[in-house]
């Protein structure tokens, strides 16, 4: 009998992770249909699999029902830059209510399991520090955030109450600050600023004091956690994230010297809402995935640099 082959579906996956994480799928061997409608996906993250016999794409809005044949649905799309989730801040509700929605009724018909890629922000500005994943989080419900922040915690409510009234069977990871190739120069994200800054020789905008902290993830640790995740039996959230914390001022440094010590930084105002703090706790991820990263900030940093430098040459 031949091998069985997983049939995937990944929503947003033209966008930075779906993307990588497609690139896991179909180098294993597996199916996967790549749903996405390009709000801040790229075809040309996805081009090198477009003519492979096991690889499907559909132009799709996950907030309309839709109706495939699948066996797991990795449920990613969102726009995740607050720049991007803020410019129409009713579509990103909409997107993570009635995406994980239609999706979870997919998954229910054709008795998938679903992975929804949650987010580090359902914590919100943590009073908790680091945050285990029985923080239940410090939201603002009616910030400029909370279209995104409440938007996933609705999404992973959806998919327990699926759980218990269903029996579906879920994975929810809670996703921290990840970075690497393919992001988008212009999405706002500190590390794709900073970097394409430095390259044009201008000036590193740090919000505020830039005493406020971030810990960083490569894309293929991530990958690899979020994969661990939906192959695992844990259905309860999982964070997955770099737990090196480290201020903006100290990361600006970082990425300054690695292009072009000389550069200046230029402090302006923080951001509404803007956590001052974040770590993520993965004890959860080592003792039930086995998963840890293994990619340190200077040696992710080096290729994603590489990235944006092929990105923004003429
Ligand atoms: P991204 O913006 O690069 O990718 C999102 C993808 O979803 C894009 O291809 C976009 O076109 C697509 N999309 C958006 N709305 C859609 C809709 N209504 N219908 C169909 N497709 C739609 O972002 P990313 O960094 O790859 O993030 C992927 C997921 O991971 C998101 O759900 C995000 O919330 C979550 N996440 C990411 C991070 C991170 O640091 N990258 C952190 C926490 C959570
Ligand atoms: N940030 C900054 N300069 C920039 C972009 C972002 O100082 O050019 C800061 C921002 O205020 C925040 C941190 O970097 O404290 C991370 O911002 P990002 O938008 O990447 O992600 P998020 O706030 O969603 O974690």
């Amino acid at each position: 009998m031949p091998a069985y082959l997983p049939r995937n579906l990944v929503t947003g996956g033209a966008g930075f992770l779906g993307s990588h994480l497609i690139d896991r799928l179909m180098k294993k061997g597996e199916e996967v249909i790549c749903l996405d409608n390009y709000l801040t996906g790229r075809k040309a993250n996805i081009e090198q699999w477009v003519h492979h016999p096991n690889f499907e794409l559909i132009r799709h809005d996950v907030t309309d029902p839709i109706k495939l044949e699948v066996d797991r649905i990795w449920h990613l799309a969102c726009p995740a830059s607050p720049f991007h989730y803020q410019t129409n801040p009713i579509k990103t509700a909409k997107t993570s209510f009635m995406g994980t929605y239609n999706m979870l009724g997919l998954a229910r018909r054709v008795k998938a399991r679903l992975l929804m890629a949650s987010t580090s922000e359902v914590y919100g500005n943590p009073e908790l520090h680091p945050q285990p994943e029985t923080y239940n989080g410090c939201v603002n419900p009616t910030g400029v955030r909370a279209c995104y922040d409440e938007g996933k915690r609705i999404a992973e409510s959806l998919c327990f109450d699926y759980k218990r009234m269903h029996g579906s069977e879920v994975r929810i990871a809670r996703i921290f600050n990840t970075y690497g190739p393919r992001m988008l120069p212009n999405d706002g994200r500190v590390v794709g600023n900073f970097i394409v800054q430095a390259l044009k020789h201008k000036p590193l905008t740090i919000y505020g004091n830039g005493l406020q902290t971030r810990s960083f993830c490569y894309v293929d640790d991530l990958v690899e956690g979020l994969i661990k995740l939906m192959n695992g039996s844990h259905s309860a959230p999982v964070n997955l994230g770099n737990p090196t914390e480290l201020t903006i001022q100290q990361l600006a440094e970082k990425i300054r010297d690695q292009i072009n010590p000389s550069l200046k930084f230029v402090k302006m105002s923080l951001r509404e809402d803007d956590p001052i703090q974040r770590q993520p706790d993965i004890k959860l991820a080592r003792e039930e995935l086995g998963w840890e990263p293994k990619i340190n900030l200077d040696e992710g940093l080096t290729p994603t640099i590489s990235y944006f430098r092929d990105s923004i040459s003429p």
